[in-house]
């Protein structure tokens, strides 16, 4: 809730942790495209360098794969944390379905070393965010499956949602739920 996102003290936790933040897509590859036109490779860079100001500024060492459009390859993309040795390593993707109506944020998780951080993020999210917040579940994604660091990979709101999209899109939401995440990876360290 909002005031555990507020409690001082809190970035303690996350001081000289090494954390890879992954944005999904990027050139060749937009991802999804939401029903107003967003895409998503452009919102997850957004996302990832909001989210690395944050923790940066709690004395974290921060990595994103990609700083730019670009395309960068899944198995880069795991290398980057094999290499650095992360911490943590946070994929930020949107999320996509074939109806107009499933709407909230996903938190996924592979191995069983990954489920506390995943566990951790997802309380975080809690009932703060402005969309529905559906909880952390096992998921088959490359960059966590392959990972053989803690790592999640979070869907943060539905771009098939034109609700969700309008939502997502807005400044606020975007601190908020990286603040959020921000709070789960100190709440995880802690
Ligand atoms: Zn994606």
């Amino acid at each position: 809730n909002a005031d555990q996102v507020k409690r001082p003290g809190v970035e303690k936790y996350l001081e000289d942790k090494v954390i890879i933040i992954d944005p999904g897509h990027g050139g060749r590859d937009s991802g999804t495209i939401g029903v107003g036109g967003t895409l998503e490779k452009n919102l997850t860079i957004q996302t990832a360098e909001l989210l690395r100001d944050k923790l940066q500024a709690a004395g974290a060492k921060v990595i994103l794969t990609r700083s730019s459009n670009t395309y960068v390859a899944l198995p880069s993309r795991v290398s980057i944390s094999h290499i650095h040795n992360a911490d943590a390593f946070i994929s930020l993707h949107y999320d996509s379905t074939i109806d107009q109506i499933t709407s909230g944020i996903t938190t996924y998780y592979y191995h069983g070393y990954q489920q506390a951080l995943a566990s951790s993020i997802a309380h975080s999210l809690g009932s703060t965010m402005q969309v529905p917040n559906r909880g952390y579940r096992f998921g088959d994604y490359h960059v966590i499956r392959e990972n053989k660091r803690v790592a999640a990979l979070i869907e943060l709101g539905y771009l098939s949602n034109p609700v969700d999209e309008l939502t997502i899109t807005t400044n606020e939401y975007q601190e908020t739920v990286t603040s959020a995440i921000y709070n789960g990876l100190a709440r995880y360290f802690k």
